[in-house]
């Protein structure tokens, strides 16, 4: 890529996720008019959070999960080539492909995403992941009835891996060693509430580690040995144990790496004309500090979008807090900023007949630092305009069922 800045002529991405597709309809959305590739090995654009929900269910197709109809790419003059970038080549203002080819570029934006963090003990590789459409075509073809399915790693794609497994009959066993997991992301009640829905649904769980997988009849029975002693049978073992991302490019090309490519708030890379978004990309703040990486879908459009404005020398956009959604045993939970009790604060709970609906982080300053609920999406619109306002919301409000969520704004 050229080392002058002048206003680029031909951008490349790399990557065909959500955040390689916001970038590329951000760039056309700001008026650059420049040659727009969007190098996507697995073809065009397609959405990934339906691959542990109805594209796993058969409820939805590979139609249906397309972030855009084809005809949008020739519309927007975006070529999109099914082809994995092998090396980037910042001072020759190129990237390489798979064949030897080279692509000329004076913006490179590095959108590779992320993959499943492998399960690192002898057998590991014997357990099925899931990040991409074949990898969901593969667990669907394991999620039979009656199936022995074990499912390693409760988080996010865990449990809902889990969840599409009951709906299909399987005899599913879940093994985390964290109980409750995802206390940090919806606060402590809801992650136990969430947890116990596993029980609940006929879920086997195991609060330990596997630390051996074999294959335990020489056909495609599994066995699990655990840290607890105990042992467990299956005919299929998913690995959700979270992400590693997708930086060995960046890395290659001496770009700052550092458990993700290092960005600025446009996505701006160490080299000044390589930007990042997304799941790879990791956030530096201006006086240095690193930013956990946020690996949710929204997360993803908006550092794309960041990254189209950076690209064309514009500021980024404003945005306000950051927003998640998961679904399990059809509840649909969404959270907004930080239930972290590390950060400090109080936690209000808004409880119904004793059972938590939402949870809500108080700074010491009255100001709300995040909120959670289940099937309760007006509250968390509420709770994300009251953080976007800095209001102080009334405690007493916030924990009542009672108080609409539109009467918490003022
Ligand atoms: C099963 C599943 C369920 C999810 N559910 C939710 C949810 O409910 N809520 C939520 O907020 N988030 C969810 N997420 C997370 C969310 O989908 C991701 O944060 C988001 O997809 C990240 O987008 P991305 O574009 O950064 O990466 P990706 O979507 O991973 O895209 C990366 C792209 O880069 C391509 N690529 C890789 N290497 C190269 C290369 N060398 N050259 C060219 N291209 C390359 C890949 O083929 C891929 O197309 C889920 C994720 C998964 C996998």
């Amino acid at each position: 890529m050229s080392s002058n800045l002048d206003a680029p002529r031909r951008i490349v991405i790399l990557g065909g996720g959500v955040a390689a597709f916001s970038a590329a309809s951000e760039l056309r959305t700001r008026g650059y008019d420049g040659a727009l590739t969007l190098l996507s090995p697995e073809g065009l654009p397609y959405d990934r959070p339906p691959l542990s929900k109805g594209y796993l269910l058969g409820t939805e197709d590979a139609a249906k999960i397309a972030l855009v109809p084809e005809a949008w790419y020739a519309e927007h003059a975006v070529d999109v080539l099914a082809e994995r970038a092998v090396a980037l080549r910042p001072s020759e203002a190129s990237v390489e492909l798979g064949d030897g080819g080279l692509l000329s570029a004076d913006r490179v934006l590095i959108a590779t995403g992320a993959r499943p963090r492998p399960l690192a003990v002898p057998g590991g590789e014997l357990a099925l992941t899931l990040r991409d459409r074949a990898d969901a075509d593969a667990l669907r073809d394991a999620l039979a009835p009656g199936a022995r399915v074990v499912v390693v790693g409760a988080g996010l794609i865990g449990a809902e891996v889990t969840s599409a497994a009951v709906g299909f009959g399987a005899e599913v066993t879940l093994i985390d060693p964290i109980d409750p997991p995802l206390v940090p992301a919806v606060g402590e009640a809801l992650a136990r509430r969430l947890h116990a829905m596993h029980g609940q649904h006929g879920v086997r769980t195991i609060a330990s580690i596997p630390v051996e997988i074999s294959a335990s009849d020489g056909g495609g029975a599994r066995l699990l040995r655990l840290a607890d002693g105990s042992a467990v049978a299956a005919d299929a073992v998913v690995a959700g144990i979270g992400i590693v991302p997708d930086a060995a490019l960046a890395a290659a090309a001496g770009i700052e790496v550092d458990d993700g490519v290092l960005v600025d708030a446009s996505g701006a890379t160490s080299n000044p004309t390589v930007f990042a978004a997304g799941d790879v990309s990791r956030l530096r703040r201006p006086d240095g500090t690193l930013t956990r990486r946020a690996e949710h879908w929204e997360a993803a459009v908006r550092s794309g979008q960041a990254a189209a404005a950076g690209m064309l020398g514009e500021p980024p956009p404003a945005f306000g807090a950051p927003w998640f959604w998961l679904d399990r045993y059809g509840v649909h939970v969404e959270a907004v900023g930080t239930l972290d009790g590390r950060f400090g604060g109080r936690v209000i709970l808004r409880e119904a007949d004793g059972v938590p609906q939402a949870a809500f982080l108080l700074a010491d300053d009255g100001h709300l630092l995040g909120a959670a609920a289940v099937d309760l999406p007006l509250l968390i619109r509420a709770a994300r305009r009251i953080m976007d306002r800095g209001l102080t919301p009334d405690p007493a409000a916030l924990a009542d069922p009672s108080v609409p969520p539109r009467k918490l704004v003022p």
